[in-house]
């Protein structure tokens, strides 16, 4: 042995030569990383970072995109969100359709490939409205992809319009739906949702909406939202289910874990449910323990330059992660919560914070073809 090799306990060194092996590691395994420290640390990190390298070949892809939030009146009022109003309060808007096609004229004037649109769940709203809405995208341009609507936004049409998720979908695929965003998963364990989200969709339903999505040739991206009242388990249990629905419907293009954005919501001053302490190292555990989790079955790990401020995403590219999203012009969502970070990244901007952390930056669509590389 090399007397300069640093010693590492053998557990953890055996979970990483699994991962590294490319065989799978259990959830109890993934447990164990989440917990590491010091040599073990950087022993994991080091693990996140070969197996992103090998498969991604150093390339950091991006896609230009803008975000249409169409409206913010919605009365689910989940406790992490400062981004919903009700009806009369005087920042409530509803997009009409022809501000949602000069929004997507922009998008094109600005070359964008995506346009990101969801919203808040506002009962005023008939399924038309959604429908025009894709309808609307493609009539500016064919070629835009319209990535839409997450699973609750799909739940509540199914009851506007009176029929089944399966029926639902088909019609918004129809009308020029492209990817939905595996938005609203929150973290998929019922005893979390109920305080953080008590009247969004179960665990259950999200995941049979996803199913039905990918069934139907409707891929979708998966997420998390970590670091608020959960525990580690909870997020190992949702990776857990992530990899299952993965194994089963191969649907998910990536996988994005989103912190929680502390500075304003409900969720931060309920006295009965403090939120855990949650700082950068468990961040970065959670995005290289994703990374050897999902091998074999996520390629693609993204991290949110919005809610984790552009120098921590450039960090993050060193532990695991391959994606740093997109342009993202207007972002409202985590700018409510009290993200400080900006509302768009130009193209050159993406490339600089890329190249400095010298990985290849490359353009992609939403569906990760390369489009352009830097
Ligand atoms: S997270 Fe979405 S569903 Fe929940 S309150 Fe905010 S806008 Fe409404």
């Amino acid at each position: 042995m090399n007397s300069r090799e640093i010693i590492i306990d053998p557990k953890i060194r055996s979970i990483l030569k699994k991962a590294e092996d490319s065989e799978e590691i259990s959830p109890q395994e993934g447990l164990v990383l989440l917990k590491v420290t010091g040599k073990e640390f950087f022993a994991l990190q080091q693990t996140a970072d070969r197996l992103c390298f090998e498969k991604k070949e150093n390339v950091v892809t991006f896609v230009i995109n803008r975000n249409i939030n169409f409206t913010n009146i919605c009365y689910q009022g989940c406790k992490f969100c400062s981004f919903s109003v009700h009806n009369k309060h005087e920042d409530g808007y509803l997009l009409t359709i022809e501000q949602v096609r000069n929004k997507t004229e922009q998008a094109k004037d600005v070359g964008c490939t995506e346009v990101c649109i969801q919203g808040g769940i506002n009962p005023n709203l008939d399924i038309d409205y959604y429908l025009n809405i894709l309808k609307t995208v493609k009539q500016v341009d064919s070629k835009i992809h319209t990535h839409a609507f997450s699973p609750q936004e799909v739940y509540s049409m199914s009851n506007l319009y009176q029929t089944s998720i399966e029926e639902t979908l088909k019609e918004l695929k129809s009308a020029g739906l492209d990817s939905m965003p595996g938005t609203a998963a929150e973290i998929l364990v019922d005893k979390i949702r109920h305080i953080i989200c008590p009247n969004k969709i179960t665990s259950s339903q999200w995941i049979e909406i996803i199913k039905q999505a990918h069934i139907l040739g409707i891929p979708t991206t998966s997420t998390i939202m970590y670091g608020h009242i959960e525990e580690l388990k909870d997020r190992i249990s949702h990776l857990e289910i992530i990899r299952e629905l993965q194994r089963e419907t191969g649907g998910f293009t990536e996988f994005v874990p989103l912190p929680f954005v502390r500075e304003n919501p409900a969720l931060s001053k309920l006295p009965e449910f403090p939120l855990r302490p949650s700082y950068g190292m468990a961040d970065l555990k959670l995005f290289c323990v994703a990374r050897l989790f999902f091998n074999n079955y996520i390629d693609n790990i993204q991290c949110s330059w919005v809610k984790l401020g552009p120098k921590f995403a450039q960090v993050s590219l060193n532990y695991g992660v391959n994606d740093f999203s997109g342009t993202l012009m207007e972002e409202n969502i985590s700018k409510s919560a009290g993200a400080e970070f900006g509302e768009y990244l130009k193209p050159q901007e993406i490339i600089n914070i890329i190249k400095d952390a010298a990985k290849k930056p490359a353009q992609r669509d939403t569906l990760y073809k390369i489009l352009k590389y830097f």
